[in-house]
């Protein structure tokens, strides 16, 4: 499959890596960002491939685990109405809330769907019209197109029905509230290339200058992966403070910018809480008052809703590159993908799930 293929070469990937072995003389820490990143990384075993000087440690950019406990508990109170539709990609229904999941609202009566759009849960409001359709709205600015794009649909069919609970959030004040942090290890960060596609990289150039640490647009197969970690370790060895750009087959400076403006027409920035991490100020996106018909939260009151995260889970510090699943108490043994207690177990992207999925269990030497 041409884009594919060629960037799964064992051969290429070898490659690139005798050169990463080649110019990187003092240790270095990068942080890939993106939990897709994660799992292809921990999948093909790269980090295993490369040098000792270089340390990868695992980023936030997963929308199903840092989304707030407190939110999948709305979620549950929403979908367990007789009156709602929930809809919701499939990725969310095993994330565990305060007591229970939206597979057992499910398997407990609750119309809960899956769905592979936002668009396709505007058509079920359609179709059903004496019901409220809810789409549960998660994710970085990658999945923020079609979801401002199903709220301008539904206000142009007229649709009284349709509503988004939004839990979106921004990955550059994540990166800011990282490197703020007196805990930073992180030296380099390797950027999610889909997030750049639409969102371009002209947010990060002041992040570099602020923090003095280098960024590089990263893809998701092996050779991408391995080409931004070159680029990285060249800029830290070289001392050069500018954000790099391999992912270019994707990605411009400027971004997709009819998608940007469609955005900041639906949503604002405003004060994100990000589970296991807190609230990160101006981190996320909610839909501006103006589209207040179709904000979910407001719709069926559940605003006030708390809750309290298991005290064993280290989700957190995972997320923020202090520490590795495998340095969980609780990781393989009383928190497994049956029976998760944090998001990043079940999650595809997410750190414990990948480290589960391919035996990092066994093998921590190899990741410490
Ligand atoms: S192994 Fe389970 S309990 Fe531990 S950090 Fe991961 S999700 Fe949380």
């Amino acid at each position: 499959m041409k884009y594919v293929t060629e960037y799964r070469d064992a051969a290429l990937v070898k490659g690139v890596i005798g050169e990463i072995r080649r110019t990187a003389e003092r240790p270095w820490t990068m942080m890939g960002i993106c939990g897709g990143q994660t799992h292809a990384i921990v999948r093909h075993g790269l980090d295993q491939l490369l040098p000792p000087e270089i340390e990868l440690v695992h980023g936030p950019g997963c929308p199903v685990c840092v989304t707030p406990l407190e939110l999948i508990d709305k979620a549950l109170a929403i979908a367990a109405r007789p009156d709602v539709i929930f809809c919701s990609y499939g990725d969310m229904l095993r994330v565990p809330g305060s007591g229970r999941d939206l597979s057992s609202v499910k398997a407990q009566g609750g119309d809960v769907r899956v769905v592979y759009s936002p668009l396709d849960a505007v058509e079920i409001a359609r179709q059903n019209p004496d019901k409220q359709v809810v789409f549960f709205a998660i994710g970085f600015e990658t999945t923020a197109p079609a979801n401002v794009m199903s709220v301008l649909q539904a206000q142009r069919l007229g649709l009284k029905n349709y509503s988004i609970l939004v839990s979106h959030v921004r990955v550059p004040p994540a990166i800011q509230a990282i490197l703020s942090s007196p805990e930073n290890r992180v030296q380099g960060f390797l950027l999610a290339g889909h997030v750049c596609a639409v969102m371009g990289y002209w947010e990060y150039p002041s992040l570099v200058q602020k923090f003095n640490v280098p960024m590089v647009v990263t893809g998701f197969e092996p050779l991408d992966i391995v080409q931004g970690i070159l680029q990285t370790v060249r800029l830290l060895e070289a001392d050069r403070l500018e954000v790099a750009n391999a992912y270019s087959r994707a990605v411009t400076f400027e971004g997709n910018l009819p998608a940007q403006k469609t955005i900041q027409r639906v949503f604002m920035e405003c004060d994100r809480k990000w589970r296991g991490i807190g609230m990160i100020p101006m981190s996320g996106w909610c839909l501006r008052p103006e589209f207040d018909a179709f904000n979910a939260e407001k719709r069926f009151d559940v605003e006030a809703i708390q809750a309290e995260e298991s005290p064993l889970c280290i989700a957190g510090q995972i997320l923020q590159g202090l520490k590795k699943p495998h340095q969980c108490s609780a990781f393989g043994t009383i928190c497994n993908p049956e029976h998760p207690l944090g998001a990043t177990m079940v999650s595809s992207e997410g750190a414990c799930a990948a480290y589960y999925q391919y035996g990092r269990m066994l093998s921590a030497e190899h990741v410490a």
